[in-house]
């Protein structure tokens, strides 16, 4: 993580990979002549992938089913300040995706002035506001001295991420680690936390799975200890950046880097691969014949798709069974600073129906707030997305007015984005249920014949945006190793 080279002397390296490998090509791996290599996905792990294997020299057509690039990256561009409704922000330590700005020309804009503002929340607790220096003395406030004073979505950083018993990134996949492999909760009660605690601590905000018992340990400490990471390399940077314009920006500049454009709205709906060559079915009836399939596509799209490959049964069954945490995000335009009228924080984090309202700071001073963003995750998530979006929408407004009335009338909501219910996602990022690791996060990555697997879910040690960078890395390695 520490010495990671720049994008464009890793794609010197790549190429040079690629060199090598062909002069010690084996006959029957070789490029097959006039096929492409096939890459399936243009989210930032497939435009990686594909990046690289055009500067190593070969052939690429990339398949998008969308109509746009940058899957679980989206950026709202009819909103102020282009709020994210996807990857929302990324750190100096993301080497690879802070390369991909610098070599395609997107901006960066540095968050450090409205970082300090993203933690300014009320927390509301059943319907009642506790201010952020109440907590410590509130009767309901389960954490123990001298921890009092954390406040829920910061206690598990500080408690758990200061002793991680992981001490690098790849750790959680090291299989001496898999007694980890457990769930959460589990874990943390063997270690003395209460239920009540550890509702406090995690589920009421919960960042992998619906609650600690749907998660593995191993799955939040390889997350915590990737955070760790990033702030250790963030030390005297910038503590964070977006994309100007929108982080959207950076898949769209990779992907106007490729010779060949993205084709946009073509589902892959079959793949066969062997040792001697690869294709792909779209639904619109095209066969495309491939020298190498790269498949960048999330594991609950790919569990659509049929595969004729020699995978193994681990591979099979992780593909059919990996988690994918629900998230649902929707955006609000204040029609005026209700926040100054009541003179309470304009972020919330609640244990209630909605599990955070939090001001974008992105206009021209980082006092400005250009629009709020509320997260919904797990069963909160679920319950709106049963609804139809403006009915969603209208639910939610009246679940903030109730808890904040200085809101009421002042909210315009714009736009609800379902992570679960977009077909191209079925999902947010992937979650390792308790067992999951031990069982499918070696088998998930490997090649089965001539196709490839890369993608979020595959990535070892960085999370997010940069984990999606670094599996489509490593799959056109792979294929300029075997080519
Ligand atoms: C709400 C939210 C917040 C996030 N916040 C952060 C953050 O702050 N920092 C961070 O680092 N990461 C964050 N992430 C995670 C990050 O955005 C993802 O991990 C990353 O973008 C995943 O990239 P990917 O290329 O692996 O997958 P994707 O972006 O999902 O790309 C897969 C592509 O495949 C396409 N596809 C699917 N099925 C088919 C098919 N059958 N045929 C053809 N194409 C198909 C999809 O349309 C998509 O474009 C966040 C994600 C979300 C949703």
């Amino acid at each position: 993580m520490t010495n990671q080279p720049k994008l464009l002397d890793r794609r010197t390296l790549i190429a040079a990979a690629g060199a090598t490998a062909a002069l010690s090509l084996a006959p029957g791996c070789a490029p097959i002549p006039n096929r492409p290599v096939v890459v399936l996905g243009a989210g930032l792990a497939g435009l990686s992938a594909a990046l690289a294997l055009q500067d190593a020299g070969l052939e690429v057509r990339v398949i998008e089913a969308r109509d746009r690039v940058g899957g679980r990256v989206l950026s709202h561009r009819n909103v102020p300040g282009n709020p994210e409704s996807g990857g929302t922000s990324f750190a100096p330590g993301y080497a690879r995706l802070v390369s991909a700005c610098t070599a395609y020309g997107v901006g960066l804009v540095d968050l450090t002035p409205i970082v300090p503002l993203f933690f300014q929340r009320d927390f509301y607790l059943g319907g009642e506001r506790i201010a952020a220096d109440a907590w410590a003395t509130h009767p309901r406030n389960p954490f123990p001295e001298p921890m009092k004073k954390l406040l829920p979505w910061a206690y598990l950083g500080a408690v758990v991420g200061t002793a991680n018993p992981l001490t690098t990134n790849d750790a959680w996949v090291d299989p001496t680690n898999k007694a980890l492999d457990v769930s959460l909760y589990g874990w943390l009660s063997a270690q003395g936390w209460s239920d009540e605690l550890i509702r406090m601590a995690y589920d009421i905000n919960p960042g992998w799975g619906d609650n600690a018992r749907d998660v593995s340990t191993l799955m939040v400490l390889c997350a915590l200890k990737f955070q760790q990471t990033q702030q250790e390399l963030a030390r005297g940077k910038a503590m964070g950046y977006v994309a100007q314009g929108g982080n959207q920006a950076i898949p769209e500049a990779m992907a106007k880097a490729l010779k060949n454009p993205v084709e946009l709205k073509r589902q892959a709906v079959a793949i066969r691969a062997d040792e001697t060559g690869a294709e792909v079915r779209l639904a619109d009836g095209a066969v495309i014949k491939a020298s190498h399939v790269v498949s960048a596509l999330p594991t609950t799209t790919l569990r659509d798709v049929k595969i004729d490959a020699p995978l193994s049964a681990a591979q099979s069954e992780g593909i059919g069974k990996l988690g994918v945490q629900t998230i649902s995000l929707m955006h609000i335009v204040p029609k005026s600073k209700f926040w100054e009228l009541d003179g309470l924080a304009a972020s919330m984090a609640t244990d209630g129906a909605v599990n955070m309202v939090l001001a974008e700071h992105k206009g021209a001073t980082p006092d400005e707030i250009t629009s709020l963003t509320v997260w919904l995750r797990g069963e909160n998530a679920r319950r709106f997305d049963r609804m139809k979006p403006a009915e969603a929408m209208a639910a939610i407004v009246q679940e903030i007015e109730q808890l904040r009335p200085a809101a009421k009338g002042q909210l315009e909501p714009v736009t609800y984005h379902s992570w679960i219910n977009d077909p191209h996602s079925k999902g947010d990022w992937a979650v390792w249920h308790p067992g999951q690791v031990t069982a499918y996060s070696r088998a998930l990555a490997q090649p089965a014949g001539r196709l490839h697997f890369c993608g979020e879910h595959t990535a070892v040690s960085n999370r997010g945006m940069e984990g999606a960078m670094e599996s489509g890395e490593r799959a056109a390695l792979e294929v300029l190793q075997t080519a």
